[in-house]
C-alpha cells in the first residue's frame, strides 16, 4: 500500500472524526491508538473501505507515512502529550512535523515548540473546536507554531476546516503557543455564553413560570435574530425540547445541576488576571460552575438562609419582560466576546503573538462552538479599527449597549429582588457601568493603602507620587 498523507495518534471522539473528515477530502492516513483494540474496532467499523490504515505500534506507524511526516496527536492534554512526544521522537527524521490538536495549556505548547524545533522537527499547537460533528464535517482550527510548519499542513487543514463565505475557518494564528492560547480564550467565551443561556432559562422557568417547551420557543425566536443567532442558542432549544425516552418527561429537568470547571475556562480567567484584562462575565461563568459543584452544601444552606422574594414582574407586560431579558442576554453575550477579544489583544502584545484580530473572528464564524452571527460584527469592528481597545466602543456595539442597558438593568433588578442568582448578567451590568464611568472610587482605595502601608498615591491636579501621614 502507498504511504499515507498523514498520521493520527488517538482514536477518541475527535481523532476518529478528524481522520474521516480528511479522508472525505482526499487525504489518506494511518492511525495509531495506545489501546490497539480501539484501532481494530475503528478499522472494522467506520473506516471500512476508506483510505485509512492501522498501525500496531509507533514504529509501524511512522514507516507507513510519506515524508516529511505530518502527525496529529488527538489525545488527552498534559503528560500524555509529553509521553507520546518522547516515545515517537527517536523514530522521527529532520523536517517531520508533530501537531497537537488537543486542549493543551499554551505554556506547555511554548515549551514543546522550542524543544522540538531545536531537534529540527516542526511542532504545531492547534486548538480545534466543533465537537464530534464539527470534527467530522468541518471544525474551526487555530494553529500556532512557525509559519514554515503551518505551511506544511495548510493544504490539509484548509480543506478539513469549516467553510464560510469568506474562506475556510483556519488561519495561521502566530508563533509558539498562540494557537492554544486562542483556543483557550474561545473556550472561556464558550463558558460565558453557556452560563448566560442557563441564567435566561432559570429566569424564564422560575420568574416567568414557563415550561421547558415554552422556554424552547423563546430560544427559537432568539435564534432568528442577528444578535443571538448562534450554535449555542440553537442547541439550547434542542436540549429543552428533548424528552426522557423512559418517562417522556423533559430530560433537562432530570439532569443533575453540577458542572466541572477545570482546564481552559480556568486558564482564561488566570490569564486575564495575569495580563490585566478584565474578564468578569467569563469569571462569573467559571464561578457559577464552582458553586454548582457544591450541591450538598447548597442543599444544606437552603434551610438556613431565607429570602422572601419580591416579585417586580407585575409592573411590566409579558412582552416588556421578554424584551428586557433579551436585552440582558444580548449584552452579556457581547460582554463575553469583548472580554475574550480584549484578553487576546493583551496577550498578543505581551507574548508578541501579533494576532490578527479580524481573522480570529473570521475563523470562529463557522465550525466552532461559539459560532454566531455576531462574529461578523466583531470582524467588521476589528477591520475598521484593528487597535480598538474594547469592542464596546465600536459604533455598532455602543448602539446595542445604549439601546439595551435599561433592559439589562431591569432584568438584573428583577432577578435580585426575586432571589435568583444571575452572575453573568449582573457582572455584565457592573462591567459596562465600570467601563463607562470616568471616575471610579479607587481614589479611596489608594488613600487607604497609603494610610496603612505608605504605598503613595498619584494626584489628579499635579504629577508625581505623594504620601500623607494620615493617622497623625
Ligand atoms: P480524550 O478522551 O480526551 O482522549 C482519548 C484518547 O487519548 C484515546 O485515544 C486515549 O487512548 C488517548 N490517551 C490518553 N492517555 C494517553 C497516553 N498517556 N498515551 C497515549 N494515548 C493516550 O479524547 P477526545 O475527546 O477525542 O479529545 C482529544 C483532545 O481533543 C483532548 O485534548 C480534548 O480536550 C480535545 N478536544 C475535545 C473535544 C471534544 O468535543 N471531545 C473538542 C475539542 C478539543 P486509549 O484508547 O488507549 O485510552
Amino acid at each position: 500500500m502507498s504511504k499515507a498523507h498523514f498520521g493520527l495518534i488517538g482514536l477518541g471522539v475527535m481523532g476518529e472524526n478528524l481522520v474521516l473528515n480528511a479522508e472525505s477530502n482526499g487525504f489518506s492516513s494511518v492511525v495509531y491508538n495506545r489501546t490497539f483494540s480501539r484501532t481494530e474496532e475503528f478499522l472494522k467499523g467506520r473506516a471500512v473501505g476508506k483510505q485509512i490504515q492501522g498501525a500496531i505500534d509507533l514504529k509501524d506507524f511512522v514507516s507507513k507515512l510519506e515524508r516529511p511526516r505530518r502527525i496529529f496527536m488527538m489525545i488527552k492534554a498534559g503528560s500524555p502529550i509529553d509521553a507520546v512526544i518522547s516515545q515517537i521522537s527517536p523514530l522521527l527524521e529532520e523536517g517531520d512535523l508533530l501537531i497537537d490538536g488537543g486542549n493543551s495549556e499554551f505554556r506547555d505548547t511554548e515549551r514543546r515548540v522550542k524543544e522540538l524545533e531545536s531537534k529540527k522537527f516542526g511542532y504545531i499547537g492547534m486548538g480545534i473546536s466543533g465537537g464530534a460533528k464539527g470534527a467530522l464535517e468541518g471544525p474551526s482550527m487555530m494553529p500556532g507554531g512557525t509559519k514554515a510548519s503551518y505551511e506544511a499542513i495548510e493544504s490539509l487543514v484548509s480543506k478539513m476546516a469549516a467553510q464560510v463565505e469568506d474562506g475556510p475557518c483556519v488561519t495561521y494564528i502566530g508563533q509558539g503557543g498562540s494557537g492554544h492560547f486562542v483556543k483557550t480564550v474561545h473556550n472561556g467565551i464558550e463558558y460565558g455564553i453557556e452560563q448566560i443561556l442557563a441564567e435566561a432559562y432559570d429566569l424564564l422557568k422560575r420568574l416567568y413560570k414557563k415550561t421547558p417547551s415554552e422556554i424552547a420557543d423563546v430560544f427559537g425566536t432568539w435564534n432568528d435574530t442577528e444578535e443571538l443567532s448562534s450554535y449555542l442558542v440553537e442547541i439550547t432549544e434542542v436540549c429543552l425540547r428533548t424528552k426522557d425516552p423512559n418517562t417522556q418527561d423533559d430530560l433537562v429537568e432530570m439532569i443533575m445541576d453540577k458542572a466541572g470547571q477545570k482546564g481552559t475556562g480556568l486558564w482564561t480567567v488566570v490569564s486575564g488576571l495575569e495580563l490585566g484584562a478584565s474578564v468578569p462575565t467569563i469569571y462569573a461563568a467559571l464561578n457559577a460552575r464552582v458553586m454548582s459543584s457544591i450541591k450538598s452544601e447548597r442543599l444544606h444552606a437552603e434551610s438556613f438562609i431565607k429570602f422572601d422574594p419580591i416579585i417586580l414582574t407585575d409592573q411590566y407586560s409579558n412582552e416588556d419582560c421578554a424584551s428586557f431579558l433579551m436585552d440582558a442576554v444580548v449584552l452579556a453575550c457581547i460582554a463575553s466576546y469583548s472580554q475574550g477579544m480584549e484578553l487576546l489583544r493583551r496577550a498578543s502584545s505581551e507574548y508578541n503573538y501579533q494576532l490578527h484580530m479580524p481573522s480570529i473572528a473570521q475563523i470562529w464564524k463557522g465550525g466552532c462552538i461559539i459560532r454566531a452571527k455576531l462574529l461578523q460584527r466583531i470582524q467588521n469592528a476589528f477591520n475598521a479599527d484593528p487597535d480598538i481597545p474594547n469592542l464596546l466602543i465600536d459604533p455598532w456595539f455602543a448602539n446595542q449597549i445604549n439601546d439595551r442597558l435599561p433592559g439589562l438593568s431591569k432584568t438584573a433588578s428583577m432577578a435580585a429582588m426575586a432571589g435568583i442568582p444571575v452572575p453573568c448578567i449582573t457582572s455584565t451590568l457592573d462591567y459596562i457601568h465600570s467601563y463607562r464611568t470616568s471616575r471610579l472610587p479607587q481614589n479611596l482605595v489608594q488613600a487607604m493603602r497609603d494610610c496603612f502601608g505608605s504605598h503613595t498615591y498619584q494626584r489628579i491636579d499635579k504629577e508625581g507620587s505623594f504620601h500623607t501621614e494620615w493617622l497623625d
